[in-house]
Order: C-alpha cells, then sequence, then structure tokens
C-alpha cells in the first residue's frame, strides 16, 4: 500500500517571552503538521481546555494568537485509555479548530498522565480545511505546559516562540508482514492475530508497538514448542501504518474481501507490554454470554478481566459475518508514561511481563 511520509528534519525549539525572561521549553511538532518559516513564530498565547472552549471564545479573543490546549488527562479514571480518549481530541483536531478562529499556531498539552520532560508527539489533522488555512501545531511536555499556564496567570501578554521544520513528503510503498499456520480441520477459518509495525519517530516505540509484534509472532511460536496444531488456520499479521492513516489495516481488508476469506476471530496488541489482565471483546450479546461461560479458564492466570469495547484500530476494518474481535488488555497504568514519546525504549519492557501477554494471547486463540 501507499503510506504517506512526514518527517520532522531539524529538531524543534520553542520558548516562552515573559517580559525580559526567556524560558526555554522543549516542543516537538505533531505528525503531518505543517513546518514554521526559519525566522520561527512569535504571538500571544490563549489557553482553553477544550475544542467547545474555542468557540465560546470566539474569533475575536483568538485571532493572531497561538492556541494552547492544556485540558490535561483525567486521573481519576482506573482505565487510562478512557482517560486518553476523553482528551485526544485536543490534540488530533485542535489545529484545525484553532485555524477556524484565526489562531496562527496550536500548541497542544501532552497525553500523559504524570509530570514529565520527555518529548512525545502523535498524530493529527487539518481535515477539510484549504491548505492555505493549515497552521503549525506541537505538542508541549507535560512539566513546560504547567510552566506555561502559571505564566499565563501572572501575565496574559506574554509571547510565545516556536520554531519547526517538519515536512510532508510524497507517499511512498509500503507492506504489511504476514505469516501463517494452516487450520488442520477448517483452513478456511481464519484467527488473525498481530499488532502495528510502525511507531513515532522519537524513540524505537517497543511499547507502541513493538510489544504487539513480538507477541502476536510468539502465538505461532508456543503452538509450534509445544506441538499444537491449530484446527483453524492462525495468521499473524504486522500492519504498517497504524499511527498515520490506518493504510496497513485498510489494505488488509480490501485484499481479505477480495479474496473471499472467513475471518472468525482477529485479537490485537497494541496496548504495550504491561502485565495481561484480560481482553475487550467487539461481539453481539449471544457470542459475549458464550465467552463469559470462558472465563473461569481464565482465572487461574489473572487474565479474566473480559469486558466489552474497543479491540484494535488495526483490524478496526476487518468485517466477515461471523467475526468476534478482541484487544489483548494488558495493566494499563504506566503506558502512557511512555506513548509516543522519547523513552519509549527497549528498556521499558519487562520480558516476563511481555512473555505473559503472548501466553495469553495464545491462551485465546486455541
Ligand atoms: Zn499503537
Amino acid at each position: 500500500m501507499m503510506v504517506p511520509k512526514w518527517v520532522r528534519d531539524e529538531k524543534e525549539t520553542a520558548y516562552i517571552i515573559d517580559g525580559k525572561t526567556k524560558s526555554n521549553v522543549p516542543i516537538c511538532a505533531l505528525g503531518n503538521s505543517v513546518a514554521i518559516p526559519s525566522h520561527g513564530l512569535t504571538a500571544e498565547v490563549i489557553e482553553v481546555q477544550s475544542i467547545k472552549a474555542l468557540s465560546d471564545l470566539g474569533t475575536e479573543k483568538i485571532k493572531g494568537k497561538i492556541v494552547f490546549f492544556n485540558r490535561p488527562m483525567n486521573s481519576e479514571k482506573i482505565e487510562t485509555f478512557k482517560s486518553y480518549g476523553a482528551a485526544v481530541d485536543q490534540r488530533y483536531a485542535g489545529a484545525k479548530e484553532a485555524s477556524k478562529f484565526g489562531g496562527v499556531g496550536c500548541i497542544v498539552r501532552f497525553m500523559s498522565l504524570r509530570s514529565d520532560d520527555f518529548p512525545n508527539t502523535g498524530n493529527q489533522s487539518y481535515g477539510d480545511i484549504p491548505k492555505s488555512q493549515y497552521i503549525p501545531t506541537a505538542a508541549v511536555i507535560t512539566n513546560a505546559a504547567n510552566l506555561l499556564s502559571e505564566k499565563l496567570k501572572k501575565n496574559a501578554h506574554l509571547k510565545f516562540y516556536f520554531k519547526q521544520s517538519c515536512k510532508q513528503m510524497e507517499e511512498v510503498i509500503s507492506y504489511n508482514v504476514i505469516g501463517e499456520i494452516k487450520g488442520s480441520t477448517h483452513p478456511e477459518n481464519i484467527i488473525v492475530v498481530g499488532g502495528h509495525l510502525d511507531s513515532w519517530d522519537l524513540a524505537d516505540g517497543s511499547q507502541d508497538d513493538g510489544a504487539g509484534v513480538v507477541q502476536s509472532m510468539e502465538v505461532t511460536h508456543i503452538f509450534k514448542n509445544i506441538g499444537y496444531h491449530p484446527k483453524n488456520t492462525i495468521r499473524v499479521v504486522l500492519f504498517m501504518n497504524e499511527e498515520n492513516r490506518g493504510r496497513g489495516g485498510n489494505k488488509y481488508q480490501e485484499l481479505a474481501q477480495k479474496n473471499k476469506e472467513n475471518h472468525i476471530f482477529a485479537l490485537e496488541s497494541d496496548s504495550g507490554a504491561f502485565a495481561p489482565r484480560g481482553f475487550s471483546f467487539e461481539t453481539d450479546n449471544a457470542n459475549m454470554d458464550k465467552i463469559l461461560s470462558w472465563k473461569p479458564l481464565f482465572e487461574p492466570y489473572l487474565i479474566h478481566s473480559f469486558t466489552k469495547g474497543h479491540s484494535g484500530s488495526d483490524i478496526e476494518a476487518i468485517t466477515s459475518t461471523k467475526i468476534v474481535k478482541a484487544g489483548l488488555r494488558p495493566d494499563s497504568q504506566r503506558y502512557f508514561d511512555y506513548h509516543h514519546a522519547a523513552n519509549d525504549r527497549f528498556d521499558t519492557v519487562d520480558k516476563r511481563e511481555l512473555e505473559l501477554g503472548a501466553a495469553t494471547m495464545r491462551h485465546c486463540c486455541i
């Protein structure tokens, strides 16, 4: 498939100009953002908590300013993915919305539950606004977002400077990577296990989603090691381009449909390498009741949190009449310490927890 290619190029620079004081702020351009010319962008800042707050303020208060989205992830929710889901609209659509009210730039508090100094990024989209209205957008690390917010309370007219050289290049060809064990009784029935190969550029992406890639491959490896030949076909799919448009998932579905393939189950691991707790399932009530009846088999391993909910974005496009989709759900308390950040590295992965996750996926595919 063809995939978008966006490059960061030179490291970004940013600082707060408060009277005669300049405070450096580590920022990172958001994926697909436009660049800023070499002289940089300097403007006053307006802090908002939500996209709705923008329209309440209106063009008069926003025009010519850098819009600063500073709504933190809600730390009161135990499921951190829910807090992320409730905060990520600022990153994804903040620039597009700020531009509609005459904003000249957009900076967004990074989605993390801890205060830290690790630069981080993620996807954003200008939607259908004309290219001439694209404004540069970047993520501000949590400590710097707190600093900027405090300073703004004392001086609403302080200025923010930032510069970034990112570029949108021509699309390039890329690939999903697929391997399978043909089923012994029902080779026509396909079970997909997968994760995604691409990651953001600041680190190697070990948690997002190196872990899912390794665990998916490990499912077939475990079957081989224990001499188990699955009745249905087990297909490992390492998807490309999850982070920046989901082209790998879409291409997979396009070919599956063309080849009239019958998928009965799809399982994705894209929530980090942490200790597994269970699965979230996308299915109807009748199937869910059946799944819940198997819960006692999972209890001895403490992987029996079975809920209804989103499975995974790579398998989102897969449709088959009787398909059940699921996502591996590990403990989520530390995931957003690393997600899309410069510290999402191999040394954050605990080997035992990673292996437990793979074994949990295997448990679900027999
Ligand atoms: Zn991911």
